[in-house]
């Protein structure tokens, strides 16, 4: 290992100006240490109109609201629901969960994100289908024209998991925002954080306030402790939402910052033989959450990362498709082998906001070295 400072594909990056700990200590000063409080509404109503949805719950997690959206969606036992296989496991879990079927389906090189002609065939061979879940990877966004187009066709609900997406817009409108569901993460390695968190936001008032009742174990409107249906303990806490109302305040700096990391990395590295950049396209305003290539030439991702690793450099696979896990392997695949090409070529670079333009020197010196 080089004596070199670690650089880390993304870490918690908590505001200069300390706005997180001005709310955290607000929690403390008032005793509201525990899920529900002024935070925990703040925080909501603050993303919402960050994002311009009508309404948001949030929860403990990511995974959290990806399971309520479903169960709003009324997906239940044997259900049929699609689901974008190039992704982090979270997005697919809450289908087994909710003991209803996932059918993968591939993605397309122009976004990364679901591939539109593969979920069309996928509505024929399962009209029954009842709902679909489509991923914004690494703050890229889908194509939700012809997603949504395809859905209101078939008047199927879409749950956007939008969570690498904070702060990513499709013309113009923000991403998690288009479906009928959108889900967001505040895990540590998101663009924001609250060291662990979620939220779910909708326009469907309804929706939402059945949301927040699942989430704090449907407790009945009654003095005695009433339950007709099934709860979760999914509630954020008014600590962690404190964090995520100062985050809030800096997200759009740090999607400035995740932007010149990477053009400073096209800048750099976009003449070398073989090496592609993630796609953009002129309706898609990203968060650029992780800058991601692919490498189709005699440098493979497996010798970048290494390279990367001896210097102390954190770097990442793209995810590894749904279709090809283990644990999925047995449910329906539509699409071809796009998804697999982007695992088997992709690498995530370190896009951590707090890198130097040294450090982002450093990084890219390593992966020249590769091409001498
Ligand atoms: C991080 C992530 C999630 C899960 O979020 P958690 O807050 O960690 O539960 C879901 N989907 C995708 C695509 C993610 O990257």
């Amino acid at each position: 290992m080089s004596e070199n400072k670690k650089i880390w594909l993304a870490s918690p990056h908590m505001s200069d100006e300390g706005y997180e700990m001005q709310y955290v200590q607000d929690a403390f000063d008032t005793n509201w240490i525990a899920p529900l409080g002024p935070n925990v509404n703040g925080f909501e109503s603050e993303l919402a109109e960050k994002v311009g949805a009508k309404h948001a719950a949030a929860t403990v997690s990511g995974t959290a609201a990806l399971h309520l959206a479903l169960e709003a969606a009324g997906v239940g036992e044997g259900d049929i629901v699609f689901c974008q296989s190039l992704t982090f496991s979270a997005t697919a879990n809450p289908i087994i969960y909710q003991n209803a079927t996932p059918v993968f389906i591939d993605s397309d090189m122009e976004t990364w994100n679901m591939n539109p002609n593969a979920l069309e065939e996928a509505f024929i061979k399962y009209p029954q289908v009842k709902a679909v879940m489509i991923v914004h990877l690494y703050g890229l966004s889908a194509d939700m024209d012809r997603i949504m187009e395809i859905c209101n066709r078939y008047n199927v609900p879409v749950i956007e998991d939008a969570a690498e997406s904070l702060g990513t817009y499709y013309k113009g409108q923000h991403t998690g925002t288009i479906g009928e569901y959108g889900i967001f993460s505040f895990n540590g390695n998101k663009i924001i954080t609250t060291s662990g968190g979620g939220m779910l936001v909708s326009d469907n008032k309804e929706k939402v306030e059945k949301v927040r009742f699942w989430s704090t174990q449907a407790r009945d409107d009654a003095r005695h402790y009433q339950h007709s249906e099934l709860g979760y303990n999914y509630r954020m806490s008014n600590v962690a939402a404190g964090i995520g109302r100062g985050q809030l305040k800096v997200l759009d700096q740090r999607v400035a910052k995740k932007r010149y990391i990477y053009n400073f990395y096209k800048n750099e590295l976009n003449h070398l033989e073989c090496i592609n950049f993630m796609p953009e396209n002129i309706w898609n305003e990203p968060n650029f959450w992780l800058s991601a290539i692919t490498l189709d030439g005699k440098v493979k991702p497996l010798d970048l990362m290494k390279a990367l690793e001896e210097e102390n450099i954190e770097s990442r696979p793209i995810w590894k498709p749904m279709h090809l896990q283990p644990f999925f392997e047995k449910y329906d695949y539509i699409g071809g082998n796009v998804g697999q090409y982007l695992f088997e070529n992709g690498v995530c670079l370190p896009s951590d906001t707090k890198m130097t333009d040294e450090d982002l020197e450093r990084v890219c010196m390593v992966i020249k070295g590769l091409w001498i």
